[in-house]
């Protein structure tokens, strides 16, 4: 017996597809009998499932089971939530592998998996080796077993336990009906204060807006109560919790580098000179301010599970991806869960005296973005688009990091250009100090891209 995926459900860093239309629940037993018999030959046999709460979920959760049960691994069902609360799962039962059957900030018809194998994210050749020892049928036979083992109750025991304010705060939460719902509204009615919790109930057809707190018009319903309440801040969450938003207390929206220079303001009070990871989409000023703070700023590849494996190889505390990842290792195990740093957060803001979530925004150094800017480029092309930028570049003196892509520094700010890992595009983002350098930052980007035969759109 062997199995073959559709050519586009295994990617670089979790494995999706359209349920009925590219992923089926054969694929999801594939994809258990393969990782499992993974786990088995590599000594282990202890497996933690769970499920976020969209309606394809519990049956691709079930095929998942049958096939890490028929590949002789012992199942730990820890039901319906976040991803982060599988991670935390795994790392409480000591499980050899963990995996989370999530469509992420993805269209209701869309769904996947999330991985992690002794303790570390299972991405890019791991991912691919699945493929090639399901299509050639070369995994174990074996008789396990499956059993429900919920941690719900100790994962919001755990998240409270690092609270930390002193003073109560007025907060809204936008679960936008992903499975970060129910826990959010068991913290809401455990912190201290006044919590008002935006559709908090799970349902996976997202009847009130897509979430995804990246994207400012998810974020309409939690800027209009915060503002309406008169609350202290806003937290959004995307679908499966891995990834959060924060908007103050006037309504503006702060973006991952922000909420990151925040939390890490805080940690370098107890953890000076610790190193902190952001990807290489954060603005100047993140870099700007950890140095300022006394910490030693670190610029990462973009995609979760890079950072993670990045923070690990360097001992980073913390670290964060502008897409609203934020992963503490300090007190914590050091994986993405926006839950977690919802309460770090809140426990910083209740403990500020004479400052606001929107007074501290304020005091950071104002820059001028572009928001994230989309070419389409074929698949085969994109790298070597950005090879050729990188010679240009390098022929003519510019200051050039290319830990990921092209960052170009300049004097009037800086801007990027990278080859997404997941689609065929390539991705850029300029910042400068002011409009005129914006200006002049986006006419060098498209030079390059035109130099290199790349469309710009109208
Ligand atoms: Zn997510």
């Amino acid at each position: 017996m062997n199995h073959t995926f559709h050519p586009t459900i295994l990617r670089e860093y979790d494995i999706r597809g359209i349920v009925g239309e590219t992923l089926f629940a054969a694929d999801a037993f594939a994809i258990g009998k393969a990782f499992g018999s993974r786990v088995r030959r590599a000594g282990g046999s202890t497996v933690c499932v769970g499920w976020d709460g969209r309606l394809s979920s519990p049956e691709l959760a079930a095929a998942l089971v049958d096939g890490l049960v028929s590949a002789g691994c012992i199942v730990s069902k820890v039901g319906r939530g976040p991803t982060p609360m599988l991670y935390y799962a795994a790392k409480l039962r000591g499980a050899d592998g963990g995996i989370m059957v999530t469509g992420s900030h993805n269209p209701p018809t869309h769904n996947g998996f999330k991985m992690v194998f002794q303790g570390k994210p299972f991405f890019g050749p791991d991912i691919k080796n699945l493929g090639e020892l399901t299509a050639a049928g070369d995994w174990l036979d074996g008789q396990g077993s499956a059993a429900d083992e919920p941690v719900f109750d100790q994962y919001v025991d755990r998240l409270l336990a690092d609270y930390d304010g002193t003073h109560p705060l007025k907060v809204v939460w936008d679960c936008g009906n992903g499975a970060a719902g129910e826990v959010a509204q068991a913290l809401a009615r455990r912190l201290p204060g006044t919590h008002t919790v935006l559709f908090g109930d799970i349902d996976g057809t997202f009847p009130n807006h897509h979430p995804d707190p990246t994207e400012p018009h998810n974020l309409r319903a939690l800027i209009d109560e915060v503002l309406f309440s008169r609350a202290h801040l806003g937290l959004a969450f995307d679908g499966d919790g891995d990834r959060i938003g924060v908007v103050d207390a006037e309504g503006r929206i702060l973006w991952g580098d922000q909420i990151l220079v925040i939390l890490a303001e805080d940690l370098l009070k107890s953890r000076p000179g610790a190193s902190i990871i952001a990807d290489v989409k954060a603005s100047k000023v993140f870099f700007d301010e950890v140095a300022r703070l006394g910490g030693q700023p670190v610029m990462g590849r973009t995609g979760h599970s890079l950072i993670k494996t990045q923070m690990a190889e360097i001992g980073a505390p913390l670290a964060g991806e502008m897409s609203g990842h934020i992963f503490f290792a300090d007190k914590y195990y050091g994986f993405d869960d926006a839950l977690y740093a919802a309460i770090r957060l809140l426990g910083i803001v209740a403990r500020w005296q004479g400052e606001t979530l929107a007074s501290r925004r304020d005091k950071l150094p104002h820059m001028v973005n572009t928001p994230e800017m989309r070419f389409d480029c074929a698949e085969e092309r994109k790298f070597q688009v950005v090879a050729e930028v990188k010679e240009r570049l390098a022929a003519a003196g510019a200051r050039v990091n290319a830990i990921d892509g092209v960052r170009v520094d300049t004097d009037d700010g800086w801007w990027l250009l990278r080859a997404s890992n997941t689609q065929a595009v390539l991705v850029a983002r300029c910042e400068a100090a002011s409009s005129e350098g914006l200006k002049r930052l986006r006419a060098a980007l498209e030079a390059q891209l035109t130099a290199s035969g790349v469309a710009l759109p109208g």
